[in-house]
């Protein structure tokens, strides 16, 4: 069986990239892999592969830059390795169409698991692509009525939760900052909006996760919040 997914990794760090690389292996992935900016857009162009795992700090090109130019072809999922120092980096990265990020020093379990999230979204998004109603773990949207429900009951959201709810949905799987998610909510990003956002966020949160043990939204501290996709 070989449905697995083909990953580019693109890591100037030779011992990082054998880490990555033995773990892809040992787990029936395929992979290519790209020491720096110009061959990893080589790579990305002509043999498109489902996921970028993409180092940040390149000797030719900064990864923001990379992103940038898939991003003018392609929606393959990028997935950020990052170091803990450099938030605005990932944020910039995340902003530019980055899907999620790595924190270095990362674990292989936990570089496992980003990529199996990433996978199911990618079925997700693959298949519902024209569904009227959303579908996660016990949480359903129906579009058409304006509705929100946890096990078929209605929950009863504000406007705004409802918003932001539809937002995080239709990027499940994904990281999404604060300047994305005010830019889309209120048109700008003023410092109070983040503010504000937390405020409604937190609201919506209590009302999705009261009563159950499901997490169906991450927040990232500094950068942003992720709707989880449950199994
Ligand atoms: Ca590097």
């Amino acid at each position: 069986m070989n449905n697995k997914p083909l990953i580019l990794v693109v890591e100037d760090d030779t011992s990082v990239r054998n880490l990555i690389t033995v773990t892809l292996k040992t787990n029936d992935y395929k992979f290519l892999t790209a020491q720096n900016g110009n061959a990893a857009i080589i790579e990305a162009s002509s043999h498109k592969p489902d996921i970028t795992l993409l180092d940040l700090g390149l000797p030719d090109m900064d990864g923001v830059k990379i992103i940038k130019k898939i991003r003018t072809w392609s929606n393959m999922p990028i997935i950020v390795i990052s170091a803990r120092s450099e938030d605005s980096d990932k944020i910039e990265a995340l902003d530019a169409g980055a899907d999620d990020y790595i924190t270095k020093p990362f674990s292989v379990e936990e570089l496992l698991a980003r990529l199996r999230a990433t996978q199911r979204r990618l079925s997700v998004t693959q298949t519902g692509t024209a569904s009227s109603v959303f579908q996660n773990g016990s949480l359903s949207i129906d579009y058409a009525a304006g509705c929100a429900y946890l096990d078929g009951v209605e929950i009863h959201l504000t406007p705004m939760e409802y918003k932001l709810l539809c937002l995080l949905a239709a990027n499940v799987g994904k990281v999404l900052t604060h300047t994305f998610i005010t830019g889309k909510i209120w048109g700008n990003c003023l410092e109070n909006d983040v503010a504000s956002l937390r405020v409604f966020m937190a609201t919506l949160r209590k009302k999705l996760e009261s009563g159950s043990e499901t997490q169906y939204i991450q927040t990232h501290i500094g950068i942003g919040y992720r709707m989880l996709k449950v199994e």
